[in-house]
């Protein structure tokens, strides 16, 4: 009977999906991981196009695996996400990154990113109180970055959230701007302090005309709305100074910086290029 047992697991396992297994390892290996605390905030600076000076950090979330070192998100949030951890994991995030922010200078802001998921944890409030009550950053300084996919669900509770994060003086940036189905409506929704303009048409600014058209229409929005425009992946100066022209209020990117670990901001506030 033992043979047989032994033998029909192995048919199973041959049997099955080799992507449904190697998922079935990962969402193992992420739960034993949020448990040994192998998750770290890596920081990346934005700054303002027109003085250069460093606004901003946003951090972005790395796992440090012990066997396959260090692991980005997009290997690891989508599962995140579907199995629930993220909700543990965002929770980390914004704690250590308030903890780490309230350090820095205090005209430097942090941003967080904030995922769907999140927005239906009845306690996602509540975690960003603790978070900032347990670090004593000023909820001013603490900018919360979402996508689109967010006021897609659930859009009455979701405003409420949002609008009651707001009255706490947290900011609210709509991320991925460009990349969705109707980002326009979106402005109209809800009334975000910043707008960040995807990668996509920033590194196709030098060679496309349209991706030029685009960024001008957005930062031009930005203006008549009295809402901040951030440009994400500037990799080099052409680049940044044609964002320069367009008169977009602040740039993020490799130009200035890789993400790095929380003990090299110091040297991204003092050096204006790193790679
Ligand atoms: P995102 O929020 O759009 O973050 C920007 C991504 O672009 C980061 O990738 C960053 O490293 C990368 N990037 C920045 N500058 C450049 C550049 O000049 N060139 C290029 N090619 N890339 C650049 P990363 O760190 O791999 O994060 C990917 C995505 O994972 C993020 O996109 C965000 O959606 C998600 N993510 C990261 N951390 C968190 C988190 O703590 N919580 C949640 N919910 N999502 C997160
Ligand atoms: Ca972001
Ligand atoms: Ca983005
Ligand atoms: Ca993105």
């Amino acid at each position: 009977a033992k043979a047989d047992g032994r033998g029909t697991y192995r048919f199973f396992e041959t049997g099955m999906d080799a992507r449904a297994q190697a998922r079935r390892l990962l969402e193992m290996d992420l739960r034993a991981a949020v448990q040994r605390d192998e998750f770290e905030a890596y920081y990346q600076p934005i700054r303002d196009v027109a003085s250069g000076r460093v606004v901003a950090f946003e951090a972005l979330l790395r796992w440090n695996h012990p066997q396959r070192g260090l692991i980005a998100p997009i290997d690891f949030i989508p599962l995140a996400e579907e199995t629930g951890l993220i909700v543990q994991l965002g929770e980390f995030v914004l704690r250590s990154a308030c903890i780490d922010a309230a350090t820095w200078p205090d005209d430097v802001d942090l941003a967080v990113n904030l995922s769907p998921v999140q927005f239906k944890n009845p306690n996602l409030i509540a975690s960003v109180i603790a978070a900032l009550a347990a670090s004593g950053l000023d909820a001013r300084r603490l900018e919360l970055e979402i996508t689109e996919s967010v006021l897609l669900q659930n859009s009455e509770a979701t405003l409420t959230t949002l609008h009651e994060l707001r009255a706490m003086g947290v900011r609210i940036s709509l991320d991925d701007f460009g990349t969705g189905y109707s980002s326009l409506s979106y402005l109209r929704s809800f009334p975000f302090d910043k707008i960040k303009i995807d990668r996509s048409f920033v590194s196709e600014l030098a060679t496309r005309e349209d991706s030029m058209a685009i960024i001008r229409a957005v930062t031009s929005l930005g203006r008549s709305l009295g809402i901040v425009t951030t440009a994400e992946g500037v990799e080099n100066d052409a680049q940044l100074e044609l964002l320069r022209r367009e008169g977009c209020t602040q740039a993020q990117g490799y130009l200035f910086s890789k993400p790095r670990p929380a003990s090299d901001v110091a040297v991204m506030l003092n050096r204006p290029r790193l790679l």
